[in-house]
């Protein structure tokens, strides 16, 4: 686990630290309420370790400051009580923590309630993950795309940056599946997301809006760039082979094409749904116009 220590002594939190590692733990630490907030939003952490008292701010005043920061990503809060306080459980635990710890710290109670911890944060990341993927591809599902869309729309919108966004969708699906059975059409649906992933960059966000159909939002990308990156996808999805996994043909390969649409945030423009739509509508004139081609949506990319 990547464990945060939020104490105002230097001498407690290095020990503690190095208490916590010989355990197999990673840490990190924090000597104020305000490095802790900090801390949480911009590292991954999973447990905070948080002392009675942090210079100014009372331990359960910084549970209750990381527990209201928190989104999507659960944190698992542990406040250390001075053994002299007897009377100030409830509001602990309603104030956001998970669990408190009596000081000074037993090791070996410590180490077992990490365990116990650790238990819980590793079923909530699963339960983030299945709420947050696709199964079949593990690209994001339709409700985290939004979420995030939404995210870079009003970075992009705040920045005054460009963001493009790429719709995509695999030609005359229905046909794969009727000829080849559905197995092979989800390994096409596989093939789609892999080979997405292995051209967009680490900040571009993929999701699996529907069946057969998917989108790419790309950061800092002017229409342009999103259209030259659309045409590679659909010459590399186009020379791709699928394996076929059962039935006529099976262990031979097929290869099958895909329509997409491209449109960008324009500066008049909020509403990510407004954009997506804007694709959309140039995902289907790439369609009516015979598929297996890219089409921009023209109000978004003059000259093109
Ligand atoms: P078009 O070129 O106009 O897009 O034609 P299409 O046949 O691809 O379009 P349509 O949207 O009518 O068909 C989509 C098909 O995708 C229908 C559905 O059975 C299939 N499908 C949806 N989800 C899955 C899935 O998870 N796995 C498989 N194998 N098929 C799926
Ligand atoms: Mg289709
Ligand atoms: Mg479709």
């Amino acid at each position: 686990m990547r464990i945060l220590v939020v104490d105002d002594s230097r001498m407690a939190r290095t020990v503690l630290c190095q208490q916590l590692e010989s355990f197999g733990h990673q840490t990190v630490f924090a000597e104020s309420g305000q490095e802790a907030l900090a801390r949480s939003r911009d590292e991954p952490i999973d447990i905070a370790l948080v002392d009675f008292r942090v210079g100014a701010m009372e331990g359960v005043e910084v549970c209750w400051h990381l527990r209201a920061a928190q989104k999507e990503r659960h944190l698992y809060l542990m406040l250390m009580i001075p053994g002299s306080i007897t009377n100030q459980f409830f509001e602990v635990v309603e104030n956001g923590a998970d669990e408190f710890l009596r000081k000074p710290l037993d090791l070996t109670w410590l180490r077992a309630r990490l365990l116990a911890a650790s238990r819980v944060v590793d079923m909530q990341r699963q339960l983030e993950r299945l709420a947050t993927t696709d199964s079949l591809t593990g690209a994001l599902n339709r409700g985290r795309f939004m979420a995030r869309a939404a995210e870079e729309v009003a970075r992009a919108r705040r920045n005054s940056r460009p963001l493009s966004a790429i719709m995509l969708d695999i030609d005359h699906f229905k046909k794969v599946n009727d000829t080849h059975g559905h197995a092979t059409g989800d390994e096409a649906i596989r093939t789609v997301v892999r080979v997405c992933r292995s051209m967009v960059r680490g900040v571009d966000v993929l999701g699996r809006l529907g069946g057969e159909e998917f989108a790419i939002l790309l950061p800092e990308t002017p229409p342009q760039g999103a259209a030259l990156l659309a045409e590679r996808l659909r010459r590399t999805l186009a020379e791709t082979d699928v394996r076929i996994a059962n039935g006529a043909g099976a262990g031979s390969a097929l290869t099958f094409t895909v329509s997409i649409g491209v449109s960008a945030l324009r500066p008049d423009e909020e509403a990510v749904s407004a954009v997506l739509a804007r694709a959309d509508a140039a995902l289907y004139r790439a369609k009516n116009g015979g598929r297996n081609r890219v089409v921009c949506d023209a109000a978004g990319l003059p000259g093109v």
